[in-house]
């Protein structure tokens, strides 16, 4: 039991992307606005620090600007931190560098803006789809951009897919199938759990010792109506929640990183690939979600799912 007890000082630190929502382009502002306001509210009273990272093109929808600002906006005056992630989501590894480094300095102008006020300073950049370069050089010059423009990358190491889970969930929750939504719930959380404990285990394989994590989730209904559930299975494995900031002290985060692909992936696989591990035992995602992703015409791939 005391050796137990030992294990249990795990941390993370929780991120949210594709700010204002993953589905911006087919929730209207007012639906942006209360779900934005109800993930919020679970985070603050929950005292979890977050990061979230936008997309200022899911901003401009002509008579909805101000209103999707503003629920940008929220995110700040709620006490959180915004970082850039890109202006209309772009992959390093499907347009060139120079077009993605449009699409980052196009990504900074809003945020700037609302976080001027705030006196804070944009400094975390988080790549599209994970991806970070299919060839070394790319990945190096993308890098060195990054940091000219005074960036910090974000990594992450903790990633459950919620954008899967969250599509079929949009369209349960319109259809009002709230068995469904329970299934979907229930096979989100079990999923995650399982994947957080194969991530813990690789971190021993790549690292040595379980680091400070980082966890990539998206801004959707899901995570708006759930999320409270999500941080309780953290918080039974052990997890205390952390600033960005913290995570990234963890010496982890300067281990030697060589990977390059064409799908993106997390900062384990990157660290376990460059140590010539092939990472395995991974869950296996719900086969169903991905029917269903199907059968509602939403795109089961990383790379088309999240543009939407
Ligand atoms: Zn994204």
């Amino acid at each position: 039991m005391p050796q137990n007890a030992q294990k249990l000082d795990r941390q993370v630190a929780v991120t949210i992307d594709d700010l204002p929502a993953g589905m911006a382009d087919r929730l209207p502002a007012a639906d942006i606005t209360a779900m934005t306001t109800k993930l919020l509210g679970t985070l603050r009273d929950q005292k979890v620090p977050v990061v979230g990272f936008v997309n200022e093109k899911k901003l401009y929808k002509l008579g909805e600007v101000d209103e999707r600002i503003k629920a940008l906006q929220m995110w700040l005056d709620y006490g959180f931190e915004l970082g850039n992630h890109t202006f209309s989501h772009a992959s390093l590894n499907q347009v060139g560098l120079k077009a993605w480094e449009d699409d980052v300095i196009q990504g900074e102008s809003v945020i700037r803006l609302l976080m001027a006020p705030h006196k804070m300073k944009l400094r975390y950049f988080r790549h599209p789809y994970l991806d970070t370069g299919r060839d070394l050089l790319t990945r190096r010059q993308a890098e060195e951009f990054l940091v000219e423009r005074g960036y910090r990358i974000a990594p992450i190491t903790l990633d459950g897919w919620d954008w899967a889970f969250a599509g079929i969930y949009e369209d349960a929750r319109k259809r009002n199938d709230t068995a469904l939504e329970q299934q979907i719930v229930k096979d989100y959380l079990a999923y995650h759990d399982a994947v957080f404990a194969y991530s813990e285990q690789l971190s021993v394989k790549v690292a040595g010792y379980e680091p400070k994590q980082i966890l990539l989730l998206h801004a959707s209904n899901l995570e708006a109506d759930h999320i409270g559930e999500l941080l309780d299975v953290l918080r039974k494995r052990g997890y205390r929640f952390i600033t960005l900031q913290d995570a990234l002290s963890d010496a982890v985060y300067s281990l030697p990183d060589t990977y390059v692909g064409e799908e993106g992936t997390g900062w384990l696989d990157h660290w376990a690939i460059s140590q010539g591990k092939i990472p395995q035992g991974a869950p296996v995602f719900p086969q169903w979600v991905i029917e269903r992703s199907k059968q509602l015409n939403l795109s089961t791939g990383q790379v088309s799912a999240e543009t939407q």
